[in-house]
């Protein structure tokens, strides 16, 4: 018998209405596994409520806190896999903080669901079952964090939400998914590069800034004069960023933050080709560093944990370039 633990964090997979007609995440782990309809032969299932919240609300300091929850649980000689019910908003955040956080070979499986508990037709019952699944299935053991939704099994590092409601809304740009679950069968088509680094937590702080065309440095300059950790630029096409941006980078980095940049592109890498106010050649020799592939929202919590681990700049650049 397989043993696979639930760890409930809210979402809303874990939500209903409410009276004023909003949607709250109020329902535990008990209660989501009561509404699960197909037999899972050969599985037993524990639960550990550790959040009833909407993924939007979490902090740095709580997911840290889930990472180590979750290690706990995969610590165990009793406990095969671990599966994380999670809000979508920032799914693909607190996946990729475990898959960053976590050595363990066992399965750590987030899903959730876009339709809430109370519709008739909610997605939550069928995602748990399949990550439950996947969280068992000893093919799915080295994969690191992955989502599993709508039947899709996606790395943590490469999937993102794509739509505000439909049920389908993971996706990994690029090189896609891993694999699927097709009538409670697990199957794997590609396994990723896995990148496990040192746990010191998570620095806060680190700020995320997004460009359009003609943008000023304002928002870079507030960040230079509040003496704030990092910042990541999420930049257009391979790197390149508004007039000004490589002044306001300069400033910043002789500030001692560290600045990254990554790009706008759902698909391919940073990289200098281009010079000029502000290109990415520019942007590199005001001591900008660059993500690679890896986008804006999930450089911001690698920037975090390296820097909570005290890297320096030049472990920094090694980091982003595994990636
Ligand atoms: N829309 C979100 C969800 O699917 C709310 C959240 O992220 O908690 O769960």
């Amino acid at each position: 018998m397989k043993r696979v633990v639930i760890v409930s964090t809210g979402g809303t997979i874990a939500s209903g209405k409410t009276s004023d007609h909003s949607v709250i995440a109020d329902r535990n782990g008990a209660t989501l596994i009561a509404t699960l309809q197909d037999p899972l032969d050969g599985i037993a299932l524990e639960v550990d409520d550790f959040r009833s919240v909407g993924s939007y609300a979490l902090d740095l300091p709580t997911v840290h806190q889930l990472v180590g929850v979750v290690r706990a649980h995969l610590a165990r000689a009793d406990c095969d896999g671990v599966v994380v019910t999670h809000g979508t908003d920032t799914m693909e955040e607190t996946a990729f903080v475990c898959d960053l956080l976590i050595a363990s070979d066992k399965p750590v499986v987030f899903t959730g669901a876009q339709r809430h508990a109370d519709m008739p037709n909610t997605d939550g019952p069928r995602n748990i079952a399949d990550a439950v699944r996947v969280a068992a299935a000893p093919i799915a053991c080295g994969l690191g964090t992955v989502v599993v939704f709508e039947g899709d099994i996606h790395a943590a590092c490469s999937v993102s939400k794509t739509h505000t409601s439909r049920v389908d809304t993971f996706r990994s740009a690029g090189y896609g998914k891993l694999g699927e679950v097709d009538n409670a069968v697990v199957h794997i088509g590609r396994r990723p590069q896995r990148r496990v680094f040192a746990d010191m937590g998570l620095v806060e702080g680190v700020e995320l800034i997004k460009p359009g065309l003609g943008s000023t440095t304002a928002y870079l300059d507030f960040c230079a004069s509040s003496g704030v950790p990092g910042v990541v630029i999420e930049a257009f096409g391979r790197g390149n960023a508004p007039r000004g941006y490589a002044g306001a980078v300069s400033r910043l980095v002789n500030g001692g933050s560290h600045v990254v940049i990554a790009s706008r592109c759902a698909e391919g890498r940073t990289l200098s080709v281009y010079g000029g106010d502000s290109g990415a050649t520019t942007l590199g020799a005001a001591g900008a560093i660059f993500a690679g592939e890896l986008p804006a929202i999930k450089a911001r919590l690698l920037l975090s944990v390296l820097m909570a681990a005290g890297a320096d700049k030049n472990a920094i650049v090694r980091a982003f370039a595994r990636f």
